[in-house]
């Protein structure tokens, strides 16, 4: 999981624009008039995910139409996020590209997918009002936006990381493991650092099963270690486990596949005397 910096954009203002260029005038008029529940929606919000407790926005829920059958203005408001933040050429449009382009390419949730998508954090179906607040917009690759879909956190340990609140970057928390023959093998695991607390640590395994990071990373491994075998072939010992911790060290950051796969090759002596020639790639 990579932080991404709370955008400056400000939910009240983002909004007005969204809704700026909305014909006939009674529509805009119709959305206007929600203006101050969205911008109050989006500050109940940023003050909940700051404590990692999204789960106690229930009053948010469904709202301002709540259960009502016809639901307009829920129905406006997510659309308002659709065709008018979504859509290319319309009003927020540009507000769309800021937020997304802050990932800078690389998805925030998996730190391996493309972001080329803006997901909702609580998601607009049930969270009208927050469908266009800049900080429940969190760039995304299309597979991470699809394995969250719609859930929404039931409690403090149901939450997935937030790139914008949460950071555990100062800590090592991806392992990886290697299984020997007769069926070699590498998986990839949370190790929870001891300083985190238990909520933490429920949310930090709830994030990496629900983006399926074990899997996706252990796609990768295959073609990473085909490559690395004609190059450690016939090397010392020695020479070979100095390769491989100078990768661990240097490889992406030290939550990346990359380097938690490194460091778990360097920590294997039968990986360094004569795992490497396996057919990983294969
Ligand atoms: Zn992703």
């Amino acid at each position: 999981m990579k932080p991404l910096p709370l955008p400056a954009l400000d939910a009240r203002t983002t909004y007005a624009t969204c809704i700026s260029k909305t014909r006939p005038a009674k529509a805009k008029a119709r959305l206007k008039e929600l203006e101050d529940q969205v911008a109050a929606a989006a500050a109940d919000y940023e003050k909940a995910a700051a404590a990692a407790a999204l789960h106690t926005l229930g009053h948010l829920e469904n709202q301002p139409d709540g259960d009502d059958e016809n639901a307009t203005s829920n129905k406006a408001l997510t659309n308002c996020y659709t065709s008018r933040m979504a859509r290319k050429g319309s009003a927020g449009r540009s507000l769309y590209n800021q937020l997304l382009q802050a990932a800078k390419d690389l998805c925030p949730l998996c730190g391996h997918g493309y972001a080329n998508t803006l997901d909702h954090q609580l998601p607009k179906s049930s969270y009208p009002l927050l469908a266009t607040a800049p900080a429940n917009l969190v760039p995304a690759c299309l597979t991470c936006n699809h394995a969250k879909g719609e859930n929404a956190p039931a409690s403090a340990e149901e939450q997935t990381l937030h790139p914008y609140f949460d950071d555990i970057t100062d800590h090592v928390w991806l392992a990886a493991r290697l299984t020997e023959p007769p069926e070699p093998g590498v998986s990839f695991y949370v190790t929870p650092h001891p300083d985190w607390t238990r909520t933490l640590t429920a949310r930090v395994q709830r994030h990496f099963a629900t983006f399926k990071l074990g899997k996706l990373y252990a796609a990768q491994v295959g073609t990473e270690l085909g490559a690395l075998n004609d190059y450690l072939r016939d090397k010392p010992y020695k020479a070979i486990v100095d390769e491989l911790q100078h990768r661990a060290a240097s490889y992406g950051t030290r939550n990346s596949w990359q380097a938690a796969l490194y460091r778990a090759l360097a920590a294997s002596p039968w990986y360094v005397s004569s795992g490497y020639l396996n057919e990983w790639d294969t």
